[in-house]
């Protein structure tokens, strides 16, 4: 039996069950897909169904505010996903009349839509015979061929990946894949006992199944030390919108670059961006947001002001609940709800 096979036969008795497995349209593939990178399934499962009742399908969602869409999305974080899924939603809706591309080339024309996305709606939406290259497949396929060079995305596994997948049911190959990854051919304790490709493994067969995937060394995170401030004017606190770029389009709090072990220096640093009459009311607690490519370490205070400099907007508590805010200020936010 070959690899795709014994792949296969196994999915079909031990597919997860998951709310998008089984669907064929497009729009809900592509939600699902989108919601998926980055996102453990468990999490996705009850944004995916909050989009498909508030959005049901690809005119719905084109038509909404980009605000409600972040709002909906809160706490899944990677917002520029969210936004992108709008965009792609109004060219679907709009230029394209309606109808997704059907192959994975096409795809890749929308917003957000890379490599793998498109890979894996083609594959299961359209039945394209491309391997939806991910984290977890790529692991999987690395110890299955035992994969000597180093994956630096991958995408590098293209052509062996491509040379394995299954003609006739490659959306199930694919899924079959992630399946794989998730529950058997796992990064740190990979079940070989139990696993249906272990005949085929040759990672198996040499007994060094956590040698694989090579990896280059990893990167080093630049750290941002920032000092949050839920500054308040006249009982109302303090927010503005973020500009495009990391989280644009979502709100933040007032926020000053550095660390401040003396109040009287963040005081004239919050004087210098224009506010005016500052007084520190207390310290909050400290946070910390790991992004792909940065952490911020965050410090936070309680203030009050008499002058605000232009941009920011002062709102009570009913409409703060309504704003889209990102994850990484879920600490403050938190703080904030409560007064
Ligand atoms: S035999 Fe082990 S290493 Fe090979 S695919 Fe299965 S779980 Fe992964």
């Amino acid at each position: 039996m070959s690899f795709s096979t014994d792949l296969l036969a196994w999915y079909d008795h031990s597919a997860r069950s998951l709310p998008w497995r089984g669907e064929r349209a497009p729009y809900r593939i592509w939600l699902s897909e989108v919601m998926l990178q980055q996102t453990q399934a468990e999490t996705v499962k009850g944004y995916y169904a909050r989009f498909l009742t508030a959005y049901p399908d690809v005119a719905a969602l084109a038509a909404a505010d980009e605000q409600a869409v972040l709002k909906l999305w809160e706490g899944l974080g990677y917002y520029s996903r969210a936004r992108n899924l709008h965009a792609a939603a109004r060219i679907v809706a709009g230029e394209l009349g309606g109808a997704f591309p059907g192959s994975a080339e096409g795809l890749r024309k929308l917003p957000g839509i890379g490599p793998y996305a498109a890979n894996a709606i083609a594959s299961i939406a359209f039945s394209e015979p491309v391997p939806a290259l991910d984290g977890n497949q790529a692991r999987v396929l690395s110890r299955v061929l035992a994969w000597e060079e180093i994956v630096r995305t991958p995408f590098d596994l293209l052509s062996p990946a491509t040379a394995l997948m299954d003609r006739v049911r490659p959306g199930d190959y694919n899924q079959a894949l992630m399946d794989l990854g998730a529950a058997v051919c796992t990064p740190k304790s990979p079940k070989c006992d139990a696993c249906p490709v272990a005949g085929h493994c040759r990672a198996f067969a040499e007994d060094a199944a956590l040698e694989y995937p090579h990896k280059r060394p990893p990167t080093v995170k630049k750290q941002q030390d920032r000092t949050i401030l839920l500054m308040y004017e006249n009982g109302k606190l303090l927010v503005r919108c973020r500009p495009k770029g990391l989280l644009g389009g979502l709100y933040e709090f007032v926020a000053v670059e550095g660390h401040f072990d003396d109040g009287a220096d963040l005081i004239a640093a919050l004087e210098d961006r224009g506010f005016a009459g500052v007084r520190l009311i207390r310290p909050l607690p400290e946070a910390k947001h790991v992004f792909t490519h940065l952490v911020w370490r965050m410090r936070g205070w309680q203030a009050e002001c008499d002058a605000v400099p232009e941009g920011y907007t002062a709102v009570d508590r009913e409409v703060l609940s309504a704003l889209p805010f990102p994850s990484a200020l879920r600490t403050y936010r938190e703080i904030a709800g409560k007064y």
